[in-house]
């Protein structure tokens, strides 16, 4: 809706300027066209000539010709536009021009500039070669008619700009709305999901510390054991989940020091699809590989890398209700190695797509929460990808899966 009034004020604008702009341009010629007339009918009467004063013409749009019988004196003829200009009030910067057809060459050229600082210019005259072969011309050019009539457009030249002003603060606001739209929302997921994501593990730890203080479990060691097994097995978990937390969202390419070592993709994709195995064994799925890359030694850094591979494998079985079938393939493209990474999971929705790098960024769902995660798995692929000068992108389709691509540079 604003963007279509928006675009309605501007094409409006723009048709009054445009309107406006042909008005003054019309006065202009029409200026010009009676001065070069009262010049030509001066000249005649000069010349005691009886022949009319019908070959003023306009050759092109700063570019005006009058026919004459003869060559009129180059100081005569400037006195008399100076006068006509004056009468018509026309202060511009003007050149005139004489054409003699015996030389088929212009005799005389002069620039009139009313502001000094600029009597060293070229004359545009000259160039301008569009005289008949014959007969005498009187000819005049207006170098600087589009600034010209622009001063007179003063009024809508400010009113443009204050409208293209009103357009860009207009844009400006609305895309800092979104943006906190966006943030607030993202924020409230991950409040959110640190809630769910945390709340197990403490109440767990809670109910624990409660049994312990209960005496028959105190004098049952057997008991008492298992209960401070489960609080320490919490308790880490508590921490791993943090720490990784903390540190993917601080984490800073500029900071890390990655390693650069030569690595073998295949091998890397080859170890952590075994390790993944179990994983997909419990859920029923299917794990293959095409690696027909025949050259996939890239440097960098093998443990980032893994998490990389392990990242989207974990996130190909996590957004899939059905059992997963996961392929991952490679292949060389110019001096790039091009790793896919295709699952037939739930898929992503386009307005979703751009978005699904951003740290913390999670593709909303409402209020259910089936699937654990910060919205940080991608935030780190991407980071590392990037560290490593290579890309990402992906393609998805909703119910169908979803195709991550990470372009590699070879050695
Ligand atoms: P999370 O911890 O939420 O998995 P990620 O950064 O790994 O965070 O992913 C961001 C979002 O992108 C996820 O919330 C999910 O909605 C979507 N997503 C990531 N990978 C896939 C996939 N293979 N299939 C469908 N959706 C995916």
């Amino acid at each position: 809706m604003a963007i279509a009034s928006l675009s309605a004020i501007v094409a409006g604008q723009f048709y009054w300027v445009s309107k406006a702009y042909d008005l003054e341009e019309n006065k202009f010629n029409d200026k010009v066209k009676e001065s070069l007339t009262g010049v030509v009918t001066k000249i005649l009467e000069i010349n005691r000539d009886s022949s009319n004063t019908k070959g003023v013409k306009q050759k092109a749009t700063s570019f005006f010709t009058a026919n004459i019988n003869d060559t009129p004196p180059p100081f005569l003829l400037e006195t008399l536009l100076k006068e006509q200009f004056k009468k018509h009030n026309i202060q511009e910067t003007f050149e005139y021009g004489i054409y003699d057809c015996f030389y088929d060459s212009i005799l005389y050229a002069k620039r009139v500039d009313y502001d000094v600082k600029n009597t060293d210019a070229p004359l545009l005259i000259t160039r301008q070669a569009e005289f008949d072969a014959d007969g005498h011309y009187i000819a005049l050019f207006f170098p600087n008619k589009t600034q010209a009539i622009l001063r007179q457009l003063t009024f809508w030249v400010y009113s443009s700009a204050i409208i293209i002003l009103i357009i860009i603060f207009f844009t400006y606001v609305i895309n800092l709305l979104l943006k906190q739209k966006k943030l607030s929302e993202v924020k409230a997921d991950f409040i959110n999901n640190m809630t769910h994501e945390l709340r197990t593990p403490i109440s767990t730890i809670g109910l624990s510390a409660e049994a312990l203080s209960n005496p028959n479990v105190l004098q049952n060691e057997g008991r008492l054991m298992s209960y401070v097994s489960i609080i320490k097995n919490e308790n880490e978990r508590l921490r791993n989940q943090v720490d990784r937390v903390l540190q993917i969202a601080t984490l800073d390419p500029k900071k890390v020091t990655f390693k650069h070592e030569q690595l073998s993709v295949h091998e890397i994709i080859a170890k952590a699809a075994q390790t993944f195995q179990v994983r997909m064994d419990e859920r029923g799925g299917q794990l293959s590989l095409h690696l027909e890359a025949q050259n996939d030694a890239v440097i960098g850094d093998r443990l980032h890398f893994t998490n990389v591979i392990y990242n989207l494998l974990d996130n190909a079985t996590k957004y899939s209700t059905n059992a997963p079938v996961i392929e991952i393939s490679t292949t060389c493209e110019g001096n790039g190695l091009v790793i896919c990474v295709k699952d037939n999971g739930v898929g992503i929705g386009k307005q979703h797509l751009n978005n699904i790098f951003e740290k913390f960024y999670r593709v909303p769902t409402g209020n259910i929460h089936d699937v654990r995660g910060f919205g940080l798995g991608l935030f780190y692929v991407r980071t590392i990808v990037l560290a490593h000068r290579g890309k990402i992108k992906v393609e998805s389709e909703l119910g169908k899966g979803s195709t991550f691509i990470l372009i590699l540079n070879n050695i």
